[in-house]
């Protein structure tokens, strides 16, 4: 058959899921909590299972959750946003960057991608007919975080640029951005034709008392931003699959009438439950960056002493650890080594980049509950 993905193969998150289930490993790859949503959240859904409300939402999302979104932006970035005009609830994260993608990029228009790069991007950009751009972020000894190199950035941009794609905080790398990086940015793609799309589902996932900058705080970047984010990172429920996209009137327009044709709507009673549970408990999110601090900070203590080598993260449920002192094998191949030989699984970063990286890397997701934590650390410190 002629592949309409030809370059795709099945996404590692599946590949190592399986591999971990299959070896009975810890699984430290795919990221999902080990615990549980919050009990009151829970309830609110099983009311709403109970009380009739298990026909079609609307096309755009509940008002309920729709408003629940304008009153956090307002609150933690200040950007008063329209309910009605400016807010789509989505099947999932995912869903809303394919929408978002599809809304704008036509045949022949350049993507550009930071890589490491979230594995959805580009298949959706191919699917839309645009070409995806990689540039990598880099990291030098005056400043070893991985961060966008703006001189190349500026480059990159041209008359062909549709997009650019941001994920910050970033998966898998777990640095962050700072408010100036916004004004640089905005210098960059104030006279092109260019819209952002900013994958933010680790906005309430920072660490060390930064704060998370979204697109939705700059007046100037928002204007041509879709701004997107996911409940299953905020609420420990991967599997409810129920985000949103948050974009001017002209751009959900246009998001709109390609979500109501991949999904239409999304399930009703977690819609209304969230609603419920952000109005009711505004001190979860909030309450966030602590809970995932000291789970960071336990994993980084209990593997200091290993032959892995890291920085620890700035911001999301990932910890990435070089193994470069301990072998030099291909990243793909030792983490499915490890998932069959120590059974602990984790995500090679290799998979999220275009080009070959100088270090040997792989993903470890810590939101797990500590004695999963400690066994794993265990494990790995045998290496
Ligand atoms: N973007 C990034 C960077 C992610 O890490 C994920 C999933 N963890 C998603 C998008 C997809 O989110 P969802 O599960 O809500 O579709
Ligand atoms: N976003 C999750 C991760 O980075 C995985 C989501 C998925 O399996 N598609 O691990």
């Amino acid at each position: 058959m002629d592949s309409k993905l030809p370059a795709t193969g099945t996404t590692i998150f599946a590949v190592m899921s399986t591999l971990a289930q299959e070896c009975g490993a810890i699984n430290m790859s795919q990221g999902f909590p080990s615990f549980e949503p919050p009990q009151g959240l829970l309830d609110r859904v099983n009311h709403y299972l109970q009380n009739s409300a298990n026909q079609y939402a609307p096309m755009q999302g509940t008002s309920a959750l729709r408003h629940a979104v304008t009153d956090k932006l307002a609150d933690l970035y200040g950007r008063e946003v329209n309910a009605d005009t400016e807010v789509t609830v989505t099947d999932g994260a995912t869903e809303a960057l394919f929408a978002a993608i599809h809304a704008v990029v036509h045949p022949g228009d350049e993507v550009i991608v930071l890589d490491p790069a979230y594995d959805s991007y580009e298949p959706a950009v191919t699917l839309a007919g645009g070409k995806t751009i990689h540039l990598p972020l880099i990291a030098s000894e005056s400043n070893p975080d991985f961060h966008i190199d703006y001189d190349r950035l500026k480059e990159t941009v041209t008359s062909k640029t549709r997009l650019i794609i941001l994920n910050f905080p970033h998966n898998p790398t777990g640095v962050i951005l700072s408010p100036s990086e916004l004004d640089t940015l905005a210098e960059i793609i104030r006279d092109t034709n260019v819209y952002l799309l900013s994958d933010e589902v680790y906005e309430h996932i920072v660490f060390d008392g930064q704060r998370h900058w979204s697109l939705a705080t700059h007046d100037e970047l928002w204007g041509r931003s879709f701004v997107v984010s996911s409940f299953g990172k905020t609420y420990h429920a991967t599997g409810w699959k129920v985000g949103y996209c948050a974009a001017p009137p002209e751009l959900t327009a246009e998001f709109r009438k390609i979500h109501q044709w991949v999904c239409y709507t999304v399930i009703t009673p977690v819609q209304l439950a969230i609603a419920d549970f952000m109005s009711s408990t505004p001190e979860h999110h909030n309450e966030l960056p602590t809970f995932y601090q000291e789970k960071r900070d336990r994993f980084c203590a209990l593997i200091a002493d290993s032959r892995f080598t890291f920085r620890p993260a700035k911001g999301t449920f990932f910890q990435i650890l070089d193994y470069s002192e301990i072998t030099d094998e291909d990243d793909v191949e030792y983490s499915k080594k490890l998932t069959r030989e120590i059974g602990v699984a984790s995500i090679p970063v290799s998979v999220f980049c275009e080009q070959a990286l100088d270090a040997r890397l792989l993903r470890f997701c810590f939101a797990k509950d500590n004695d999963i934590l400690e066994e794993a650390a265990s494990r790995l410190c045998q290496l």
